[in-house]
């Protein structure tokens, strides 16, 4: 906290539909008077020494606010680009990717419980970036897992779901085919397990936590609700899909928060990407998802203190659980009224009147 009595928090508006659904999380926080001074960076890639990284000036003020809230980056497919979501993921070291998925009070889906976290690896498995051509038509791609980042991940998803009150930790994986990898990723989830004797653990296969209806009639698309009591931890690219999945539950991926959480910083966004489909429409742009990084239960996982495994909530750390609460009510009531909201939740809106109508319940 500086002497004006505010936090420094890095903004990194993004590609895309970022920069406007940053502007909109700005105007909001404004107008709810959180004491937060945003130092804004831009990530795009700058060449040193023959090779592209990202800016030392992004890098320094990520370091030194610890806390950083980051718009969406659109990665070009295909050849020659490293994902700078990647490249930040590996820089600080954001190990564990926290993905709650609430319900919508207010909003009609199917269901009107859906209250599920899925924690993913963030640093390898399937998305280790290890790739090469064997020879001309043949491609081998490497699904690095580690003793020592299943572990963490582990680690972090039992403390999460003590601090949380949730009762039980599922480990989802395809070890049936990937028995190595997939099985250490299980043995280090079973070895932390026995450090957390109040917490249950179970296992489950990825496509039967998805949809199968001979689990017992449970899988997060058929009756997501007994996923509420619990916290789900996955490799890297099963949380990917699967937390896309449940936001589909709630109402669409524009309303999903999400935190990236290492040990010497956490950069929060929302589950979405750049949607390079809307970009141009006027409002489709949901910031809902932006601004639930402060709500929502990721607030819980700003772990900003030296051990990776001791967890400290945003109120306790930057005292802003009021600021939260009175945001959440405000984005709430304005959906459930259902008069100023934006495309995707079936409005005409755009996103500055979507933010204002926000803005005018905060008053
Ligand atoms: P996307 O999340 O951008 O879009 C998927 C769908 O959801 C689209 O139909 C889009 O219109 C809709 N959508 C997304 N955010 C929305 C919002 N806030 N309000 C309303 N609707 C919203 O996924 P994509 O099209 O596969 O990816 C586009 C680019 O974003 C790619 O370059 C990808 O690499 C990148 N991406 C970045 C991140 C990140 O920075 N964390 C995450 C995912 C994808």
């Amino acid at each position: 906290k500086g002497a004006n009595g505010k936090y420094t928090v890095t903004l990194i508006p993004g590609d895309g539909i970022g920069p406007e659904i940053s502007e909109s999380i700005k105007n909001i926080y404004t107008a709810a008077q959180v004491p937060i001074q945003w130092e804004e960076v831009s990530v795009t890639p700058v060449l040193k020494g023959g090779k592209t990284v990202i800016p030392d000036s992004a890098i320094q003020s990520v370091k030194r606010n610890t806390v950083a809230l980051k718009g969406p980056l659109a990665t070009p497919i295909g050849k020659g680009h490293v994902s700078l979501n990647l490249t930040l993921r590996r820089t600080f070291n954001l190990f564990a990717n926290v993905r709650p998925c609430v319900s919508i009070k207010g909003f009609k889906t199917p269901y009107e419980d859906v209250n599920t976290v899925l924690i993913r690896e963030n640093t390898e498995g399937e998305y280790s970036g290890i790739e090469h051509e064997v020879i001309d038509g043949v491609v081998q791609s490497i699904k690095l897992i580690t003793w020592d980042a299943s572990e963490r991940v582990a680690r972090y998803a039992f403390h999460y779901a003590q601090s949380q009150g949730r009762k039980r930790v599922t480990a989802v994986h395809k070890a049936n085919i990937m028995k190595m990898s997939d099985g250490m990723f299980l043995s280090a989830c079973r070895e932390v397990s026995k450090e957390f004797p109040d917490i249950a653990y179970d296992e489950d296969l990825l496509d039967r936590v998805c949809l199968q209806a001979s689990n017992c009639g449970n899988n997060v698309v058929q009756n997501p609700r007994p996923y509420s009591d619990r916290v789900m931890v996955m490799p890297n690219l099963y949380g990917d899909i699967l937390s896309d999945m449940c936001a589909g539950l709630i109402g669409g991926l524009g309303l999903t928060p999400s935190g990236n959480i290492g040990r010497d910083a956490s950069i929060f966004e929302a589950v979405h990407g750049s949607a390079p489909d809307i970009a141009g429409e006027q409002g489709a742009r949901q910031p809902y998802g932006a601004l639930a990084v402060i709500y929502d239960d990721v607030e819980v996982s700003m772990s900003l203190s030296e051990s990776s495994s001791s967890i400290d909530s945003i109120d306790r750390h930057m005292n802003l659980n009021q600021y939260a609460e009175k945001i959440e009510k405000a984005a709430l009531t304005t959906i459930a009224e259902g008069k100023t909201i934006t495309g995707d939740l079936g409005g005409k809106s755009s996103t500055k009147e979507y933010t204002n109508a926000i803005i005018e319940k905060l008053a």
